[in-house]
């Protein structure tokens, strides 16, 4: 970690705190899962009944009520994401689509994304997205091996997965991405080029591969501790990630972000706004937001949130107001994971220093040691840099964590 005297004195205390402005990007949380995953630790609930769903969609618009206010916003970008949002029938799809047209001003939207499990669409579902404003799918694919499915505990398999993409373009949905997975139990390099070819196949202007973390309280996390998981080793790990970089540059999907790969013109906007550090909206269970300089996040258990909206409206279990310094930590270790890296004329605009005035020393080392590069526009990650990016974006956190106020 960076030492407090990295950084000149009199930057930080006299910089405003920033992030203040409006948002305009919106994340929807909706938390059912037909089956929990062996590798996830989301806000996740399996088999709920019907009325839990009404329940859940009544808790939403109030809290969005609540959250927007009266003046019904306009959104540039809406994300909804879970848990399986499609895994609501069409009525209730239709239902929450109009929950958000109510509370918000959706006919300036540059990007409405719903996260779809392959199993879970049909024709009656699609058609409802599209006449509710979504444009572009992003499906939970996670690999083209049906036994490598099995063994992390999704529910759909490879035949699935091409039958979902199909769907959705003949609803006409064109912005469709799939992630995939790497590092997971069994699975071989060969795997990983098989599932990007077929995935290639496929024909997608956008993809994410994003490696298998195993976090507590998960099913692998319980097989670890008892010596049962078998991971590949770390080298065939980042052996697969430099294929997956190799493969997307050959296919024209061009890399803009450390497992996003997209092409020109179909980055995600709205992932865009958490790496960018500009502020965001956020409203389900476990949803996080940073509005007005105030980062928060909603309690995590679904009866919790239910009790929490009854009861007292916001469910924030916990808000932190940013302090300056904090802003410009965040500012780097988000933007850092573009491959267009942080500006300095984005960074001098937003806390109104220069990020070399307070970073300097530690972008320095970083250099040295080839794992940033610098120029006049900005500093980005290296090639080196991409593969131990945890290691660069925690020498931007200069004395660690961000702590929290619990008011839950
Ligand atoms: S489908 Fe996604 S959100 Fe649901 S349990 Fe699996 S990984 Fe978690």
């Amino acid at each position: 970690m960076a030492k407090a005297d990295d950084r000149p004195g009199e930057t930080w205390e006299a910089v405003p705190s920033m992030g203040q402005e409006e948002p305009t990007a919106l994340y929807i949380h909706i938390p059912f899962c037909r089956r929990k995953c062996h590798y996830c630790d989301f806000a996740v609930f399996v088999a709920q009944g019907e009325d839990l769903v009404e329940r859940y969609l009544d808790a939403l618009e109030r809290e969005l009520a609540l959250t927007l206010g009266q003046r019904r916003p306009r959104l540039a970008t809406v994300y909804v994401g879970g848990g399986t949002p499609t895994l609501l029938s069409a009525r209730q799809l239709e239902r929450l689509l109009t929950i958000l047209h109510r509370h918000a001003d959706l006919s300036g939207c540059l990007e409405f994304t719903m996260e779809a499990n392959p199993e879970t669409v049909d024709n009656a579902k699609l058609r409802v997205l599209a006449a509710g404003g979504v444009t572009r799918l992003s499906f939970g694919v996670q690999a083209f091996q049906d036994h490598l499915l099995a063994a992390i505990g999704r529910t759909h398999t490879a035949a699935d997965a091409v039958r979902a993409v199909r769907l959705a373009r003949q609803a006409g949905f064109h912005n469709l991405s799939i992630d995939l997975m790497l590092g997971l139990p069994g699975q071989t390099l060969a795997d990983v080029r098989a599932s990007l070819e077929a995935a290639f196949a496929l024909d997608l202007p956008h993809l994410s591969a994003y490696s298998l973390k195993v976090e507590e309280q998960t099913v692998f996390y319980r097989q670890w501790v008892r010596g049962e998981l078998h991971l590949p080793p770390e080298e065939e790990e980042a052996a697969m990630y430099l294929t997956v970089l190799e493969e997307t540059a050959k296919r024209g999907l061009q890399q803009y972000e450390v497992s996003n790969f997209a092409r020109p013109g179909y980055a995600s906007l709205h992932n865009q706004v958490y790496w960018r550090n500009e502020p965001y909206y956020g409203v389900g269970v476990g949803a996080h937001g940073y509005v007005g300089g105030v980062r928060y996040a909603n309690v995590g258990t679904l009866h919790r949130y239910l009790k929490a909206v009854a009861e007292r409206g916001l469910p924030r279990a916990e808000t932190h107001v940013v302090t300056p310094r904090e802003a410009m930590e965040e500012t780097m270790f988000l933007g850092l994971r573009l491959t267009e890296g942080v500006s300095h004329a984005r960074f001098r605009r937003r806390h109104g220093v220069a990020m070399e005035a307070v970073f300097g020393p530690v972008i320095a080392e970083l250099v040295g040691k080839g794992l940033l590069e610098r120029d006049a526009r900005g500093v980005r990650l290296t090639r080196d840099g991409l593969l131990l990016g945890n290691e660069v974006f925690a020498r931007f956190l200069l004395d660690g964590g961000n702590g929290g106020n619990a008011n839950d």
